[in-house]
């Protein structure tokens, strides 16, 4: 096992942190135990692993973090909006942590990371635990992933300024783009809806994320 000590307490505080989801609002059930049976804290490094089932923010490395729990939910929780999008993107693999609960919620994860000492460490961890419906690449996300779109879902976890239209024009008709957009201080989380003409753009909450930058990096 690869953190000893951690399994038998873990069952525990991951079902408070789920009732502590779901005073907050998360209300979809697909969602909630998805996120109770997804170990948090093999996507950290060791020294942090203790802290995993805490609804926090944590370090992963080259300046980047996981995401609080709440925020992934919610995320989520507004891809899904009640129905299973089959082809999904994400921007930000990250730890890979999002990845793997958008991985056992719909039928294909594609998702796109800049730093590739990240997703080295996050294609380890998925092939750790079996999760075999994910493509990821080492690209730079603001143009998205054309050749494997359009996408019934688009989940960033890292802010742009402005929401970007190559994002938007990958969406498949009835598709959904859920992304946190806005300088530093004053980001806003936004559902961006593809209609059959043009667009329905949403500002959902107040949120604080690293940004999304341009290039990559070894
Ligand atoms: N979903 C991740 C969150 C990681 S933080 C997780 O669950 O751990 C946001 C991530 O977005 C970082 O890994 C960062 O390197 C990445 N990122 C920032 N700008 C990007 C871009 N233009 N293209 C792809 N990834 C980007």
């Amino acid at each position: 096992m690869k953190h000893p000590g951690i399994g038998m307490t873990s069952q525990r505080t991951r079902a408070r942190l789920v009732e502590r989801l779901f005073e907050q609002g998360i209300k979809d059930v697909r969602v909630l135990e998805v996120i109770r049976s997804t170990p948090r804290h093999l996507f950290l490094d060791e020294a942090l692993a203790h802290r995993a089932y805490e609804d926090a923010a944590l370090p992963i490395g080259f300046n980047q973090t996981l995401s609080q729990p709440y925020i992934v939910a919610r995320m989520t929780e507004l891809l899904l909006g009640g129905g299973r999008p089959r082809r999904v993107l994400e921007i930000g693999t990250g730890s890979g942590y999002q990845t793997a609960v958008l991985a056992a919620l719909v039928d294909e994860v594609f998702s796109v990371e800049r730093i590739r000492g990240l997703q080295d460490k996050a294609r380890g961890r998925l092939r750790e635990l079996g999760i075999h419906n994910v493509s990821l690449r080492h690209a730079d996300g603001f143009q998205g992933w054309a050749d494997k779109g359009p996408f019934d879902g688009i989940l960033t976890t890292a802010a742009p300024l402005a929401i970007p239209q190559d994002l938007c024009a990958q969406l498949a008709p009835g598709g959904r783009l859920v992304i946190p957009a806005g300088p530093e201080q004053s980001q806003q989380l936004y559902v961006v809806t593809r209609l059959e003409q043009g667009f329905d753009t949403r500002a959902i909450e107040p949120v604080r994320f690293v940004p999304l930058l341009p290039g990559t990096l070894r």
